[in-house]
């Protein structure tokens, strides 16, 4: 378990690097769910376009499987104005959270949590690799973005309100009524 000094180290990584509330729970707290991760497929345009999306992760199954390995995670909030989310800021704020979960990421393997896995909100490929004819992964090279670009969330069918919940932050309404918005993020520690 991470020690009260390993947590202060990570928070401030988060803090630092952008995120405006963290909070640990434990693994077997998260709560993933097939009819989320199904979405993807069904109603997303960037569905098959990277290797961090579907159908190349691996799934909902895949990431229960990952989790019998971990006993505790991050939990990373980023509030935002949510007129920020239709606007052209909305690219720059998705690039940021997954900076900060793999800045958390590479914080937690430096103090030797070497398997640390983050996960992200957005597709990498129309985040980091939209001018690009493809996914470098995909063609058989390495991520163009490997220290920032992580897989999103959605792939997995992790349910971000209940993460919201288990931080204690209640449910993860698309707006409140302060006019701001919520950005998730994941990073599984050890
Ligand atoms: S190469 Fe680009 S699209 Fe492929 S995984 Fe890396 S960031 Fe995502």
């Amino acid at each position: 378990m991470l020690s009260p000094q390993e947590l202060e180290t990570l928070k401030t990584s988060a803090m630092g690097a952008g995120a405006t509330h963290v909070a640990r729970i434990r693994a077997d707290e998260i709560v993933v769910r097939d009819d989320l991760a199904r979405l993807c497929r069904e109603g997303c345009g960037n569905h098959g376009q990277s290797a961090s999306c579907p159908p190349h992760v691996a799934g909902p199954g895949g990431f229960r499987k990952m989790l019998e390995q971990f006993r505790q995670a991050f939990v990373v909030r980023m509030e935002v104005p949510v007129e920020s989310l239709y606007s052209i800021a909305s690219q720059d704020l998705f690039r940021l959270l997954h900076e900060v979960v793999a800045a958390i990421e590479k914080s937690a393997k430096d103090l030797g949590y070497t398997r640390a896995q983050a996960f992200a909100g957005g597709p990498c490929k129309q985040l980091f690799c939209r001018e690009q004819p493809d996914c470098a992964r995909i063609a058989g090279g390495a991520c163009r973005h490997p220290d920032i670009a992580r897989p999103s969330m959605s792939g997995f069918g992790i349910d971000v309100a209940k993460l919201s919940q288990k931080a204690g932050w209640g449910d993860a309404p698309a707006q409140g009524p302060d006019g701001m918005a919520s950005l998730y993020g994941l990073v599984l520690i050890g």
